[in-house]
């Protein structure tokens, strides 16, 4: 197989190394659980992505998620010139704001008024403060494997850590800023039902992924649902469904729409953004009339609702309502689930392909994957051979197993045969190392 050249990004690598920790502004993309440095990208188009050696992708991160009209789409690029050259922010209200909110309200069916922010992480530590400042309780549960962004509290068995206690992740995340947090096992509808038994009155806010994407593709069962449902609303906490990646993405209203799920809040990013900056927060107008300066609950930001941000939001959505991909996303995801599949079974690798809609994982483990503890016995070592050898023939994979690949509408059928046909070369190629 040939090999690529990719001199330019390690010479890059190596200066960034110097620049910044890591050389990255973000560990996922240092490709450090595959073992390798990462590709330095120049510039992106459609489907795929261009290095600074030359060498052309065809792209499944979509920059982590955001991209589901493909890079560069013209409307898109339009939007944010447009309002570039109008100024690029005034701190000060615009009416890009009052149409990017109103087509998440118009969009999101929980979501009756919402506030931009800036992040993911941010829309997450938000709708949490609002939980506890709304409710007057100090405690949040989560569910281990699922990620919510990097806020202290969130930074509990996030990903890829062990399912513990309000144990941190990280350094700097004191055991106090964590003991307000109580981990449970995803899908696992008796912990929660439990966890309430003991600390009910305490409880502020469940938070989870309706979808799990960050932990690879997890579905949640009607039971563990339901079990949401009935809990938070019997203890009279709030249901927090972070959508950041499944918003606008598994359908025009999220997982939510798709799986039939009422949350008190929804936290959005990635798509919300069309690939600018982007998160917000939003549900109950109850609930959001707490927030300042209607209500006390603090929550700021200069750049919120930045113009070129809200135009690149603002012109994604319409697209994605206008112009429907799902069907298509659905089919194409539905194509390459197959094709995995039988490329795997055709080599005799133990493996489980999980999918919704446009979000797809490969888990070289041989069950079902539907919580962290099926997931931790997923093979990483094969999964990390398996990225190279598909990154050698052109096809770009988020560069780990715990994580979702994303099809955009700029994909094709014949895009998605052609990575059938690096999968079944690659993972002939790692089965027989
Ligand atoms: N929640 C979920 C479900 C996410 O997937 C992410 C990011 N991958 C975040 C929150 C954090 O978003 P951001 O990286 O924009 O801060």
């Amino acid at each position: 197989m040939t090999n690529l050249n990719l001199a330019a990004s390690h010479d890059a690598f190596a200066r960034a190394k110097q620049l910044m920790p890591g050389g990255v502004n973000s560990p996922a993309r240092a490709f450090g659980a595959v073992g390798g440095e990462p590709v330095f990208i120049a510039s992106a188009k459609g489907a795929q992505l261009f290095d600074i050696d030359g060498n052309a992708y065809l792209d499944y991160v979509g920059s982590w998620g955001p991209m589901i009209l493909g890079h560069a789409y013209p409307p898109v690029v339009d939007a944010v010139r447009s309002a570039a050259v109008g100024g690029t922010s005034f701190g000060a209200p615009t009416v890009g704001e009052n149409e990017l909110a109103s087509l998440i309200i118009e969009c999101v069916p929980s979501v009756e008024r919402v506030r931009l922010v800036n992040s993911g992480t941010e829309a997450t530590m938000s709708a949490l403060r609002l939980a506890r400042g709304f409710t007057g309780r100090p405690l949040v549960v989560k569910f281990a494997g699922n990620y919510h962004g990097h806020v202290d509290s969130l930074l509990v068995a996030a990903g890829s850590a062990a399912a513990t206690l309000g144990a941190p992740n990280s350094p700097g995340v004191t055991p106090r800023a964590a003991a307000d947090t109580l981990v449970l096992p995803y899908n696992d509808p008796a912990a929660l039902v439990a966890v309430f038994a003991e600390h009910g009155p305490q409880i502020a806010a469940v938070i989870f992924e309706p979808v799990c994407g960050n932990m690879g593709v997890v579905v949640p069962t009607k039971e563990f649902r339901d079990a949401l449902a009935t809990q938070t609303k019997q203890h009279g906490a709030l249901l927090i469904c972070d959508e950041v990646m499944t918003g606008f993405r598994l359908s025009l209203g999220g997982a939510q729409q798709l799986l039939g799920i009422t949350p008190d809040l929804t936290t959005l990013g990635k798509i919300v953004g069309g690939g600018l900056p982007v998160g917000a927060y939003g549900g109950r107008s109850d609930v959001m009339a707490h927030v300042l300066p209607e209500g006390k609950v603090f929550q700021a930001g200069t750049l919120s609702g930045n113009p070129l941000a809200t135009a690149a939001g603002a012109t994604t959505l319409r697209t994605l309502r206008d112009e429907p991909p799902y069907a298509r996303l659905d089919a194409l995801g539905e194509q390459l689930q197959t094709g995995l599949d039988q490329a795997a079974t055709a080599v005799g690798l133990p493996h489980h392909v999980a999918r919704v809609g446009s979000m797809v994982t490969l888990f070289f483990v041989d069950e079902e994957v539907t919580s962290w503890d099926v997931a931790a016995r997923c093979d990483t070592a094969l999964f990390a051979k398996y990225f190279w050898a598909m990154l050698r023939r052109g096809v770009y994979l988020p560069c780990s197993q715990y994580e979702a690949l994303f099809i955009s509408a700029a994909h094709t059928e014949s895009d998605i045969q052609r990575t059938i046909d690096a999968a079944r070369e690659s993972l002939a190629e790692v089965a027989g190392g």
